[in-house]
C-alpha cells in the first residue's frame, strides 16, 4: 500500500474487505486503524488529511492481514466493549455478545426491588467476566460468585473485574458447573455454551475457528447446559430465588419443557433479542419447595 493519509488508507481497507466478503468493512477497517495510531473513531474522523508513517502503516497492515483470514478485530486489538464497559479478550475467551447485555438487564430488573440489600449472585461460565463485572459496576451492594472451567477464562475475569474496579465484589473460581461452588444464592445467571455439533459446523468462519470451543459448544441437542443449571441449580439457589440463561434460537420449548416438568421453579418466563430470537429463560424457585 502507498504511503498515505487517513482517509485514503480507509477507503481502501473497506473495498478490501469488502471484496473479502467481511459484514462490517468499514467499521472494522475504522477500529483497525484508529487501534494502531492510538486514537477512537471520532479521532479519525477528525483527521482524514494526517499522513500514516511508514511504522504505523506496517502495524496496521498486520492487522488487516489478520481480520482477511477473519480473525474477530476484538481479538485483533484485545479487547471489546459491553455493557459500555471495556474487557480485555483472548483467544480463550468467547468475545462478549450484545444480546447478552439483556441478561444483565433482566438480572437487574430483579434486583431492582431488592433496593439497597446485599445480593448474592452466581455466574456459570464466566468466561471475560463480562455478565459479572457489568451486574457488580451497577449493585454495589451485591457479592458475585463466577465460574468457569477453563482456567484462562478465570485469569482474564479477573484482570478485567480489576481493570473495572469491581474485583472486591466478586470471587472467581475454576471448576466443572457447581463443582467448586458453596452456599445458596438470590440469582444463579449463565449464557452457557448452546450450541450443537450440527449447528456448530455451519457457524460463521471468524466464530468457529476461532473463539473457544468449549465456550460454544454443548451436546447434540444445544441445551444440554440449560437441563444441567436447571436440575442442579435449584439446590443452590435460595426459596424465591431466580435462575436466568442465556439460549439460542429454536431453544426455548425444550428449555420451557424441562423448567415446567421440574417441580423447584414457577413463574417462568422468557424474553427475546432485538432480532426477535427468544434469547433469555428465567424461572423462580418455588417458595417453600
Ligand atoms: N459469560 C461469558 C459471556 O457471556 O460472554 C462467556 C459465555 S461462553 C458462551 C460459556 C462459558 O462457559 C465459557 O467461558 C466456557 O469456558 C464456560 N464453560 C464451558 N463448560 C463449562 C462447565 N462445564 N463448567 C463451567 N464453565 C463452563
Ligand atoms: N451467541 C453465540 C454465537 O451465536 C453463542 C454463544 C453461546 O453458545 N452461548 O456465536
Amino acid at each position: 500500500m502507498l504511503s498515505s493519509n487517513i482517509l485514503n488508507v480507509l477507503n481502501r481497507t473497506t473495498l478490501n474487505f469488502k471484496k473479502k466478503g467481511l459484514a462490517s468493512p468499514r467499521l472494522d477497517a475504522e477500529v483497525l486503524l484508529s487501534d494502531c495510531l492510538k486514537t477512537d473513531r471520532s479521532g479519525l474522523y477528525m483527521n482524514f488529511e494526517r499522513l500514516i508513517a511508514d511504522e504505523e502503516l506496517a502495524g496496521f497492515l498486520s492487522c488487516v492481514e489478520r481480520r482477511q483470514k477473519e480473525e474477530p478485530v476484538a481479538y485483533i486489538v484485545g479487547r471489546k466493549e459491553f455493557w459500555s464497559l471495556v474487557f480485555e479478550v483472548n483467544s480463550r475467551v468467547l468475545v462478549p455478545r450484545p444480546e447478552t447485555e439483556l441478561l444483565v438487564e433482566e438480572v437487574l430488573k430483579n434486583c431492582s426491588d431488592s433496593g439497597c440489600r446485599g445480593i448474592n449472585i452466581l455466574e456459570i461460565g464466566t468466561g471475560s467476566g463480562a455478565i459479572s463485572v457489568a451486574v457488580a459496576s451497577e449493585l454495589k451492594k451485591a457479592h458475585i460468585v463466577a465460574t468457569d472451567i477453563s482456567a484462562e477464562a478465570v485469569k482474564m475475569a479477573g484482570k478485567n473485574a480489576e481493570k473495572n474496579g469491581v474485583a472486591d465484589r466478586i470471587s472467581f473460581l475454576c471448576g466443572n458447573l457447581f463443582e467448586p461452588v458453596s452456599g445458596e444464592f438470590d440469582i444463579i445467571v449463565s449464557n452457557p455454551p448452546y450450541i450443537s455439533a450440527e449447528e456448530f459446523e455451519q457457524l460463521p468462519l471468524e466464530v468457529r475457528d476461532f473463539e473457544p470451543k468449549e465456550a460454544l459448544l454443548a451436546g447434540p441437542e444445544g441445551t444440554e447446559f440449560h437441563y444441567k443449571l436447571i436440575t442442579e441449580g435449584s439446590r443452590y439457589l435460595k426459596c424465591g430465588g431466580w435462575l436466568f440463561m442465556e439460549m439460542g434460537a429454536g431453544q426455548k420449548d425444550r428449555v420451557a419443557g424441562v423448567l415446567r416438568e421440574n417441580k423447584a421453579y414457577d413463574n417462568i418466563g422468557f424474553r427475546a433479542d432485538y432480532a426477535g430470537i427468544d434469547r433469555i429463560a428465567m424461572a423462580r424457585k418455588t417458595r417453600g419447595f
